[in-house]
Order: C-alpha cells, then sequence, then structure tokens
C-alpha cells in the first residue's frame, strides 16, 4: 500500500487534486471527504441554472462518487463532515450521516474546504425569503421558491460576482430586481469609472441599483419581505438573495496548529504547504500573495483553486510544483456586455501607494467596415517603467480574448511595449489589423515616451480655469449632443487654421469623443509650440464615469426588457449605421432626416453604445420625434419621425429655460431653501446654476481644516467664519445654535432631506455649483478649502448663464 491521503472538500479543489494524484501514483491510498451529497459540482453554473440558461439539473454535476471510483479509484464519502484535525497525530475525526462519528490516519492531508456565504447578524433575519447561494442545495432551494411561489420582486444583497449574476438571471425568468449595494459601486474588481458601464447596462436591463446603502434591518411583511437600509429607504421584495461576500470555511481547523491568518484562511507557502509540512490546502480558503503587489490577498476563483490541487497532488508525488500568486483575472456577463479585469485596479494601487498612469481607449471589436463590430472600453493601468499593473475592459463581443491577452503578458511579465508588439490573429471578422490590445499598447507607450501627455476625467474638475483652456475638437454636431462644462469648440479638422487665435500662455486640455482626434489635436499644438494635454477615454469616458443610477423603481407590471429592437412600428426609410462610431450615426440620422418629408420616419440602426442616449438628446435638440429607441444587446434601433415645427419650439425654449441663483446668504435656512429650489428644478431638466458669492461660500467649505498657504487676514477672516455646511447658523432664532440642532432634528423626524444630502444630490444631478472667485479673493478663502465638485467662476461666468436663464433669484 502507498501513502495515505486524505483530501478534504470534493469540489474544484479537492476534486483536482484527488484525480491528478491518481494519475501521477497508482499505489496511493486517496480518501476525500465531503459534508455534502454532491461532488465536483458547476458552482459557477448555478445562477444560470436557476435562470434557465442551463436547462438540466444534471449538467450542473460533473462528476459522482461512483464515477470518481470507476475511473480513478478514489473513495469518495459524501454527507461527511471533517469537524476536527489533530495533527499531533495525523488524524482527522469525520461526523458521517451514514457512519456516525470515526476517525482516519493520515500520511498527508489536503485542505480545500472552500468559503461560504458571509452572513452578517442582521435583526429580522428570515431564513425562508431571505437565501444565499453556495451549491446544489441552495440552488434547488431558491428554485424551488420561484416554481411555486411565482414571485415578481427580488432583492438582491451585494453587488458581486454571485450578486450580479443572480441578479441577471433572475431577471431574464421576469422578476423585477433591485440589488441593494454598500459600496459606492458593485463589482470591487473594477474601478468606478469602468463598472459605471455596466451599471448602466444593468440599469437599461430593468434592474435598481441603489449604491452606497447596506443593509440594516428586514421587517415582517405577510407574504413578502420589507428591507430596510441604511439611509432608512426600505424595499418591499418577495424574497432577498444575500450575496455580500464570503468567508473561510476554517472553523474545523481551531486548535490544530495549523496557521490560519487575520481573516481565518489558511497560510501556504509557495508549494502550497500549510504551517505543517504534510498538510496542504487549496482554493478559496488559502491566503495567496497578489501577483502585482505581493501582498497578502484573497481570490475565491475557480482557475487558482483548480490549479493549486494540481499542484498540491505534484508536490505529493514529489514533482516540485510552486503557486506563484494570483492575477485575479475575472469575467462577467451582463446581459448582453462582458466586463473582464485583471491585476490590480486604481484604488488597490492608491492604498498601496504604488505609482501608475492610466489610459483609456474605445476601439471597435473589430474592422469598423465589416458589420457587427462593437466598440470595447479599455483601461490599462502600467507605471512609467512600462509594467503592466491591470486592465478592465467592457463591451459586447471580444472582451475576453483581449483580457486574456493583456493577463498573457502580465503573467510572463512582459511590458506595455510587448501588447504592441503582440501578432495576434486578424480577419475583419474578428479584429483590426492593430488589435485593441496594441492599440491600448500604443497609447501607453505615447504616454511613456512623453508624446501624449494625458489627463484623466478626474482632472478636469480640478483644472485651474485661469491657467487652462478646455478644448473639444468634436465636431459641431457631437457638442450639440452635450459637452464638458467650459469648453470651448475647434473641430481638430480647422484647428491648422485657427491657431493664431489661441494663447501660448495657456495650456490646452484637449478632448474629443474617444481620445485619438483628442491626440491628434494635442499633438498639433504641442509641434507649434502649445502646451497641451489630452484627456484619455475622451468625453465617451468622462460621461460613463458620470453615470448614477436611478435608484428604486417599482414597475408594478415588470417585465423582461425586449430582446431585441423589434417593434411594430412603421417606417419610411431605414439607415443602417451600425458599426460607425460617434458622430457616425448622428451625422447620418440628421443627413437623412433632413432629405425626409415632414411626418416620415426614419428607423436607424446603430451599435455604437453612444448612440441610445446620443438620440434622445438630438431629438430633444433638434425638436425631431423620438417613436422609440430600444437596445438588444449591442444593437440599437430608433425610430424618428421628422418635426419642423417642434424643433423651432424647442430652440426657442431651450433658449431662456435655465436657472440661476445668486447665493450670497451663508444661514442656514436660507442655504436650505436655495438647495431645496435648485433640486426641484433640476429634477425638472431644468439647467441650473448656483453662483455662491460673499457668505454664501461659507456653505461650499469642507468640514475639516485644510491646511494652505494664507496670509495672516485670511487666515483670520477664515478661522472666524462657519467651516461647512454644518456649522450654519438660523438667520432667525438661532439661540446659539439651538435653533439649528432643532431644525435639523424637524427635519430628520420628518424625513426631510438634510442641508449636506441636499448638496449632494444638486452636485450629483448636474447642478452647476460655482463660487465667486472675486469673493474667494476678498474672503480669503482657497479652492482646496471647497467640497469636491464645485467650479471656480467669475461674474462673466454668472451673468452668461443668466442671459439664458428665464428665472434668477437672489438669495
Ligand atoms: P469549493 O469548490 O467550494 O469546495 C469546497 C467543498 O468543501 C464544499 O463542497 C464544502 O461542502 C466542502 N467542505 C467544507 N468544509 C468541509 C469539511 N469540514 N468537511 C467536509 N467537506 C467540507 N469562480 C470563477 O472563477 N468563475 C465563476 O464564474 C464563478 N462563479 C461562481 C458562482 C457561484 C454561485 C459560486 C458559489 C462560486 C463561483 N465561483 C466562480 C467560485 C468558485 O466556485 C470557487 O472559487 C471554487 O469552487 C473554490 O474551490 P474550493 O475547492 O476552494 O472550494
Amino acid at each position: 500500500m502507498g501513502k495515505k491521503v486524505l483530501i478534504v472538500g470534493g469540489v474544484a479543489g479537492g476534486a483536482s487534486t484527488a484525480a491528478r494524484l491518481r494519475r501521477l501514483d497508482e499505489e496511493a491510498e486517496i480518501i476525500m471527504f465531503e459534508r455534502g451529497e454532491y461532488i465536483s459540482f458547476a458552482n459557477c453554473g448555478l445562477p444560470y441554472y436557476i435562470g434557465g440558461a442551463i436547462k438540466e439539473r444534471d449538467k450542473l454535476l460533473v462528476q459522482t462518487p461512483e464515477a470518481m471510483k470507476a475511473r480513478f479509484n478514489i473513495d469518495v464519502r459524501i454527507n461527511s463532515d471533517v469537524v476536527r484535525v489533530d495533527t499531533d497525530n495525523k488524524l482527522v475525526y469525520i461526523n458521517s450521516k451514514d457512519k456516525g462519528e470515526y476517525t482516519e490516519v493520515y500520511d498527508y492531508l489536503v485542505l480545500s474546504p472552500g468559503a461560504r456565504p458571509f452572513i452578517p447578524e442582521i435583526p429580522g433575519y428570515n431564513e425562508d425569503r431571505v437565501f444565499t447561494l453556495r451549491n446544489i442545495p441552495d440552488t434547488d432551494r431558491i428554485k424551488e421558491f420561484i416554481d411555486e411561489k411565482k414571485p415578481s420582486s427580488a432583492l438582491v444583497i451585494g453587488g458581486g460576482f454571485i450578486g450580479i449574476e443572480m441578479a441577471e438571471n433572475l431577471t431574464e425568468k421576469g422578476i423585477k430586481v433591485t440589488i441593494a449595494e454598500a459600496a459606492p459601486h458593485i463589482m470591487a474588481p473594477f474601478d468606478g469609472d469602468m463598472i459605471a458601464i455596466g451599471e448602466k447596462e444593468l440599469e437599461d436591463n430593468g434592474i435598481n441599483l441603489v449604491l452606497n446603502n447596506g443593509i440594516n434591518h428586514f421587517e415582517q411583511k405577510e407574504n413578502g419581505l420589507v428591507t430596510v437600509l441604511e439611509n432608512g429607504d426600505k424595499i418591499t421584495s418577495d424574497f432577498a438573495v444575500m450575496a455580500i461576500g464570503v468567508k473561510p470555511d476554517t472553523e474545523f481547523l481551531k486548535g490544530s496548529k495549523i496557521e490560519l491568518g487575520a481573516k481565518g484562511h489558511i497560510k501556504v507557502n509557495e508549494n502550497l504547504q500549510t504551517s505543517l509540512q504534510n498538510v496542504f490546502a487549496a482554493g478559496d480558503a488559502v491566503e495567496v500573495l497578489d501577483y502585482i503587489n505581493g501582498q497578502i490577498s484573497y481570490v475565491p476563483l475557480a482557475g487558482p483553486a483548480n490549479k493549486m490541487g494540481r499542484i498540491i497532488a505534484d508536490n505529493i508525488s514529489g514533482i516540485k510544483g510552486a503557486y506563484k500568486g494570483t492575477l485575479g483575472t475575472s469575467i462577467i456577463k451582463m446581459f448582453n456586455m462582458t466586463g473582464a479585469a485583471v491585476g490590480n485596479n486604481e484604488r488597490t494601487l492608491k492604498r498601496l501607494s504604488i505609482p501608475y498612469k492610466v489610459i483609456y481607449a474605445h476601439p471597435a471589436s473589430h474592422a469598423t467596415y465589416y458589420p457587427g463590430g462593437d466598440p470595447l472600453s479599455l483601461k490599462l493601468i502600467f507605471n512609467m517603467e512600462g509594467d503592466i499593473l491591470g486592465a478592465q475592459i467592457f463591451g459586447y463581443t471580444g472582451v475576453d480574448k483581449r483580457i486574456d491577452g493583456i493577463a498573457t503578458v502580465m503573467r510572463l511579465k512582459g511590458k506595455v511595449s510587448d501588447l504592441t508588439e503582440l501578432e495576434l490573429a486578424y480577419a475583419p471578422p474578428f479584429s483590426s489589423a492593430k488589435d485593441p490590445v496594441n492599440m491600448a499598447g500604443y497609447i501607453a507607450e505615447n504616454v511613456i515616451t512623453g508624446k501624449n501627455d494625458v489627463i484623466t476625467y478626474e482632472d478636469i474638475a480640478n483644472r485651474d480655469r485661469e491657467k487652462t483652456v478646455l478644448l473639444d475638437v468634436r465636431t459641431k454636431i457631437e457638442v450639440d449632443n452635450g459637452y464638458i462644462d467650459g469648453a470651448v469648440n475647434i473641430d481638430v479638422n480647422e484647428l491648422r487654421d485657427k491657431l493664431s487665435e489661441l494663447d501660448k500662455d495657456k495650456e490646452y486640455l484637449v478632448y474629443c469623443k474617444v481620445g485619438l482626434r483628442g491626440y491628434i489635436a494635442t499633438r498639433i499644438l504641442l509641434q507649434n509650440g502649445f502646451k497641451a494635454k489630452n484627456l484619455t477615454g475622451g468625453y465617451e469616458t468622462y460621461k460613463a464615469a458620470a453615470f448614477t443610477p436611478k435608484g428604486i423603481k417599482n414597475d408594478k407590471n415588470f417585465t423582461k426588457q425586449i430582446k431585441s429592437g423589434e417593434t411594430q412600428i412603421k417606417f419610411d426609410k431605414e439607415l443602417d449605421a451600425e458599426g460607425l462610431c460617434c458622430p457616425g450615426p448622428l451625422l447620418q440620422t440628421n443627413l437623412n432626416i433632413s432629405e425626409m418629408k415632414l411626418g416620415e420616419v426614419l428607423k436607424v440602426n446603430a451599435t455604437d453604445p453612444g448612440f441610445y442616449e446620443d438620440i434622445k438628446s438630438w431629438c430633444k435638440n433638434t425638436g425631431n420625434d423620438l417613436i422609440n429607441v430600444s437596445k438588444g444587446g449591442p444593437k440599437i434601433t430608433a425610430y424618428i419621425k421628422k418635426d419642423e415645427k417642434k424643433e423651432n419650439e424647442a430652440a426657442a425654449a431651450s433658449a431662456l429655460d435655465n436657472k440661476t441663483i445668486v447665493v450670497f446668504s451663508g444661514d442656514l435656512d436660507k442655504a436650505i431653501a436655495a438647495f431645496i429650489i435648485a433640486n426641484g428644478a433640476s429634477s425638472m431638466n431644468k439647467k441650473v446654476t448656483m453662483f455662491f458669492t460673499f457668505w454664501g461660500l461659507n456653505i461650499l467649505r469642507k468640514d475639516e481644516k485644510i491646511n494652505v498657504k494664507k496670509g495672516f487676514m485670511d487666515k483670520m477672516f477664515g478661522s472666524m467664519m462657519p467651516r461647512g455646511s454644518r456649522k450654519l447658523k438660523l438667520s432667525n432664532m438661532n439661540m446659539m445654535g439651538m435653533g439649528s440642532k432643532m431644525i435639523r432634528k424637524v427635519m430628520k423626524d420628518k424625513n426631510i432631506t438634510s442641508l449636506e444630502e441636499l448638496i449632494k444630490s444638486a452636485i450629483d444631478g448636474g447642478i452647476n455649483i460655482v463660487a465667486c472667485q472675486m469673493s474667494m479673493d476678498v474672503m480669503g478663502i482657497k479652492k482646496e478649502e471647497l467640497i469636491d465638485g464645485v467650479k471656480i467662476g467669475g461674474v462673466g461666468y454668472y451673468l452668461g448663464e443668466a442671459e439664458e436663464s428665464n428665472v434668477n433669484l437672489f438669495i
């Protein structure tokens, strides 16, 4: 008899160890314990079985104990919970459904117990209506509930991989889904700017997305569930799926002398050996090293678990194998869209103070002249030494192969220059002669070599308006459909002729739709002696990053979104704008509509993702009637009725429909009134500008003390004035601050939004919050002391906005 190997856990890591071990060692005695009834099942397929994409339950069962015995001669013991490990005597204690309690000795012990859903203690937790998803019995419970109770609404708590997959699959079943996520964004591997693309896709497919709002408690309701969020909002649903993360299933190792980390994960070395020589561990339950930054990390993914199983089998059989760390390469389907990420995101790099640069690109998935190409949104993170630190991609087609290409280069410690040199398979239906991966490499290389100094969308808000000019080099039709506030427009094709109008003392922050024309314009400017930087990712990234979900919408009669753009609308002319990138579809629409008669309908087929929103604002701006616009995967279909009369009305109405408010006062009650009016007007789709001057500036000050260089008088003045909205006094009955406290309490009790929330919603809602430059100078307030999202402007700016307004208040 050979060595005796006991394996705890019979799915990814465990089953993979067992099978490889047998292939290497016919003599070994291998016993695999599994707590549940099933081994080697397809965890990753569970949500898709619930949703119906995987039709047969049997397909989830990749292996059975009998098949493992027949092919690999493995003694599989299901319904066998390993409850204790005595490493001194090399003994495990098993609690078996059939055999009761017993022990087994081992020469080698392999631990792959995985991770279980994390369920915090939440008041009102009701097991009958709150489900978790880890294994086949969990799946059966959810499926049974849906089949029997025919629920119409569900709450998914947590926006990680499992949460999002469940949300999509429940939607596919015709259930109205709300996702509640405590963090500012779902899907932690992505940065906010990239996942915003996915969040919009979820919303476009009918999912309510609630961000930055964890759950506080559940309330009982007959035949349903009321979930109360941290901010007091309530969500009513027929059931909930709790998916807020996992924790290692290592309770049974307590007292075993096997070293565990701070969060209960098993500590292993490169050979996946635990702190004890003949005990190995794999999968979700172990600490891994991050391949990029070398820090301890936890990456519960199937790929690493399976690979670790194989390495352990090798090591037990005398073949030296090492696990060198995890890149965290991951991918998710969100309806028709795909998101994928590898390596570190900006959040991680910032936390570890690792320097990095970022570029964005929006190339097409394949040659634009071949039908069906869709744009990709690609973010590459790298350093000035050319190391690739991370990448994130969103798109409809070809996301997987791009992320895998980059992951491969990263795994082999390749550089940005290697991305440019990769020779990738190309024919028009599949790619372009310069693949998106090559393009990302070129753009990053231009940054490293100084040919293209870039700024990111985040730099725009913080730009110095005195010393810089924001230059939009897109066509007029694109600009009419939306632009970054404060930009001047010169089409890139006219830039050379207009250089004499530009000021060499200013720095030009250039942007176009995706960054390409911006790069060309930047090169023109630089070579003509101007200072210029290009907004990487262009307006597309700027706009995508600004997406904020609408929150909870209770559609009583929710039916799943239309799969494709099919409707029965009659049309007079059809325009094929598929494969065209912006402004192509808009230009073509414009041209076609101009050639049509009043009342005629144009059907437009497009694939540029921006077209879905663009066509709405184009119709609004031009007064044409948007009968319907729908999205089916990458395909967007719009029906537009030519309407000239409304065109004039729209122009007239939009010209004088803005609202301006001068906020002069720093009194709490007046500040509240100003923001209530502003938010109200904004919710009616009016453009609102709030111009803060003199005492009003105090409303915009940050709460904390900001260290900025100031003269004596400025310092004195600053310390005497209230620092931020929380310190404001009432204009009447202030009673040494008691009045302010009372009014805040009354507002809270009556569920009225606080001043701070009103300010946030004004900023998030796109209201122009402008601090008067002259008043700031007079009062010695510096830009750094003001809250984020505030613009600095002069009287000219205010007057310009007031010109286009039909309401102008002085508060
Ligand atoms: P598991 O595969 O979870 O196996 C551990 C097994 O050990 C369990 O069956 C458990 O019952 C058993 N066990 C635990 N303790 C004991 C004990 N004391 N005695 C006996 N038996 C015990 N990853 C991806 O990469 N891509 C995906 O798309 C993906 N989708 C997923 C979808 C879902 C719904 C879930 C739940 C996971 C998904 N994962 C995905 C994660 C992936 O399944 C895990 O990373 C992987 O299965 C981990 O392997 P493991 O061997 O560590 O643990």
